[in-house]
């Protein structure tokens, strides 16, 4: 069986750069993935964006 290889990416907090989510990259998305999810250290719903290495 062939393993298929995922993109694990980190989504990091716009505000207070802590990485809080991580999620695959799917082959259909391009470019940044930019999600608004709840940080807890900021106690609100931020805007996540993928970070790279
Ligand atoms: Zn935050």
């Amino acid at each position: 069986m062939a393993k298929k290889k995922k993109k694990a990416i980190r989504l990091q907090c716009t505000e207070c750069k802590k990485v809080n989510y991580f999620t695959n990259k799917t082959k259909n998305i391009e470019g940044k993935m930019e999600f608004s999810k709840f940080c807890n250290d900021c106690r609100k719903h931020v805007m996540h964006k993928e970070m790279k290495k």
